[in-house]
């Protein structure tokens, strides 16, 4: 994190004034839309998928270098995928990113474990970060989600990394619920009901209507009246949590997140700027780039530029220009964490207000 913290005015500068280019340093890889959960809030499994291979990722990775700071390798289902491992261990390897990020809906409980502790092995000064998905408790998840047996599944999953957790420093285990039409009305009975996993961290996020998910139209998004209790409730406790050093900075920036997550639903507006496409990048799984998965309009193909991601976001090939024309003109908004934490770092206001809940007595 402190590494990154000097190169922030960079990306700024490169928000307003086009200079100096800069390669993301969240990237988001999607490396399949393959997936064995049929969520309520989510069609992404109906896609066809056509995925790179681990070589092709390997090429990506090594042309980014180190750039990124953030990798997370999401789907689908991520680990659907048997050659995950070999491809999170490249990205480690190749751009040596502080955080990896893996979301999960702990359906394959053995090839998860096996995999976690092989790229915790193999990444050692990265903090490997797996975001459990549970929606509901019990009965509800399984619902929500479509799966007859997930939770049991999960359960089993969580009791496996949380074994492994004891040999890896490194891993961080957190829980991750989507706050949707179908759980807004028991947020609070969710929470505390899944609090017995005791997580290192406990997530949220809004459902959104995404182009990627091809959720557009299905009226998932809690309404705001509803979510604001929510967004309350969420960072009272994210503050109420004892937590120091680092830790506490995260949750101060939790607590953020969830007010500005609960002021873009009433406003309906980029409450703050968003850098998506500056900041913050997606690569999706057949290598076409996003700013992001809400929008997720293809701007270039890293199989057409060698997977070089350079002449994309740096306008020589491909469409970015006119897409980050129509985000900083704010004719879009949103509030996925993934960009909304990058944004918030570089929002000095935002961080003024975590630097005072941070150093509050
Ligand atoms: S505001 Fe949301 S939809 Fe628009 S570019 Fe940013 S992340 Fe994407």
């Amino acid at each position: 994190m402190l590494e990154l913290l000097p190169k922030l005015p960079l990306y700024w500068s490169f928000y307003h004034l086009g200079w100096p280019r800069l390669l993301p340093f969240s990237i988001v890889a999607s490396v399949s839309y393959r997936c064995n959960s049929r969520c309520r809030t989510c069609d992404v499994w109906r896609k066809d998928s056509d995925d790179m291979s681990v070589a092709e990722w390997r090429q990506i990775f090594a042309r980014l270098g180190h750039s990124p700071f953030y990798l997370t390798f999401t789907g689908g289902e991520p680990f659907l995928r048997a050659d995950l491992h070999e491809l999170v261990i490249a990205g480690a390897e190749l751009c040596q990113p502080g955080v990896i990020t893996i979301p999960t809906n702990g359906l394959l409980t053995k090839r998860i474990v096996d995999q976690v502790g092989q790229i915790c092995s193999a990444a050692p000064r990265s903090q490997v970060g797996i975001n459990l998905s549970l929606d509901g408790v019990g009965q509800e998840h399984d619902e929500i989600r479509q799966v007859p047996g997930n939770w049991q599944r999960a359960m089993e999953t969580w009791q496996g990394l949380k074994v492994l957790q004891q040999q890896h420093a490194n891993l961080v285990l957190s829980v991750h619920t989507v706050v949707s039409r179908f759980n807004a009305h028991r947020i609070r009975e969710i929470v505390e009901g899944l609090a017995f996993l005791q997580p290192d961290s406990y997530i949220t996020e809004v459902a959104e209507e995404r182009v990627e998910l091809d959720t557009v139209g299905w009226d998932i998004t809690p309404a705001p009246a509803d979510y604001g209790p929510i967004a309350d409730y969420l960072s009272a406790r994210a503050r109420a949590v004892p937590a120091r050093g680092l830790a506490r900075v995260t949750q101060a920036f939790r607590a953020q997140y969830y007010q500005l997550a609960r002021r873009v639903l009433e406003e309906q507006r980029q409450v703050i700027p968003c850098l998506a496409g500056w900041a913050s990048g997606h690569i999706a799984p057949n290598g076409d780039i996003w700013s992001c998965c809400v929008r997720a309009e293809p701007v270039g193909n890293l199989r057409e530029t060698g997977y070089d991601l350079r002449p994309i976001w740096w306008e020589e090939v491909g469409h970015l220009r006119r897409l980050r024309r129509s985000i900083a003109g704010r004719e879009c908004a949103c509030p996925m964490a993934n960009a909304s934490y990058a944004n918030m770092l570089l929002h000095p206001p935002t961080v003024a207000r975590v630097a005072r809940e941070v150093l509050r007595p």
